[in-house]
């Protein structure tokens, strides 16, 4: 391991954006292609026949930069070489890392993240790159449903008042933020993460929004830790452990909600929100430190990690020595135009 590795070093998280195609029942009821993509940048074609003179009046001009821009066709194994696995290596390392998919319920997220049978995602690749180097690797994963925290690889009773569905995030001097209780799973194989995986996967809460399909309104959380031993260069006896945190993160959708929700979908809506605002400003402020990083401004920034448990639960991956990407998936239509124009604000915002 190179000493240089294990300096101090802060830099900010990277951004990029995934369009995904438009699907045929979308097409045949009138949705059009809004978003164009290319080498990180992002802008609305002009002169678009199909789409109302009234949508694209409202981004004429509109374009952004990001570190990577996909396209609807882009393989995910392409997304995961340019986000991920530069992050997915280094927590080998002993770095923290964090990948988080963010976006409007149904443009993207879990595809990107989970994928399908016939598409792997991101965890896929990362899963299968961390066991090609043999480690001691442990798991754990977690919901974080209206601030409580659930565990999903426990089995427990389910309910409101069950302690296992409301996890403390605790304090501790040494090593930080951590979830008190939490189940870490030994894994010694790809196929066992998948088990446990789908596992917690049937102990999730799913409910219906107004896309009227199966959405989730949580946060959901995979974290491997990787532990690394290697015998020092100098005494083969002296054996030196690093342990690297790597958090794959699929939000809950960021979409707004109509006023003819019911209460219950207020209240989560209204949680989501608070605890997306609350990762925005922790990502912003800590990439506005690590721009005045060598001046002597880097230690006036108050980071919010405190505020969520989403952002607690993150910190050590998200702050500091520590590597992380946001990944936006962009629904491509026109009809969602405020919700994409909502995302990508959150996306320029965290650059
Ligand atoms: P989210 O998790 O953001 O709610 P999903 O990942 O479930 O959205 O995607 C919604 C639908 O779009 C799914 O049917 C998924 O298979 C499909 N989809 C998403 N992204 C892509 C893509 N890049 N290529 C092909 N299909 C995609
Ligand atoms: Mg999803």
């Amino acid at each position: 391991l190179s000493p240089r590795l294990l300096e101090r070093r802060e830099e900010a998280i990277r951004v990029s954006v995934r369009l995904r195609p438009l699907m045929d029942t979308e097409l045949r009821s009138g949705h059009h292609y809004i978003w164009r993509v290319s080498d990180g940048q992002l802008w609305v074609e002009g002169g678009t026949p199909d789409i109302p003179k009234s949508v694209s009046d409202r981004v004429k001009g509109v374009q952004f930069g990001f570190d990577h821009t996909f396209e609807g066709d882009a393989a995910t194994s392409d997304v995961y070489k340019k986000v991920a696995k530069g992050i997915v290596h280094d927590a080998i390392r002993g770095i923290n890392g964090c990948v988080l998919a963010y976006g409007q319920t149904g443009a993207g997220k879990t595809y990107s993240m989970s994928g399908d049978a016939s598409h792997p995602g991101i965890i896929s690749w990362a899963v299968h790159d961390v066991f090609n180097k043999e480690f001691l690797l442990r798991m754990t994963y977690l919901e974080i449903y209206m601030e409580r925290v659930h565990d999903l690889l426990q089995d427990g009773q389910a309910g409101e008042d069950s302690p296992l569905e409301n996890l403390l995030v605790k304090e501790d001097p040494s090593k930080g933020f951590y979830v008190a209780g939490l189940a870490e799973r030994l894994v010694s194989s790809e196929g066992e993460v998948y088990e446990w995986l789908s596992r917690g996967e049937r102990k999730r809460h799913f409910a219906r929004t107004d896309f009227n399909e199966v959405s989730s309104r949580s946060h959901v959380v995979f974290t491997l830790i990787i532990e690394n031993s290697q015998s020092s260069a100098e005494d083969d006896d002296v054996k030196t452990t690093r342990i690297g945190r790597l958090h794959m993160v699929d939000l809950a959708g960021s979409e707004p909600f109509g006023a003819a929700i019911s209460e219950k979908a207020q209240a989560e809506s209204k949680l989501i929100n608070k605890s997306l605002f609350f990762l925005s400003e922790v990502i912003s402020k800590l990439s506005a430190r690590a721009e005045a990083s060598g001046k002597d401004l880097a230690d006036s920034f108050h980071i919010p990690f405190r505020e969520s448990k989403l952002t607690r639960i993150l910190a050590s991956a998200l702050g500091g020595h520590s590597r992380s990407a946001l990944l936006v998936a962009l629904h491509p239509s026109h009809c969602f135009l405020d919700e994409s124009l909502k995302s990508l604000r959150f996306a320029d915002k965290a650059k």
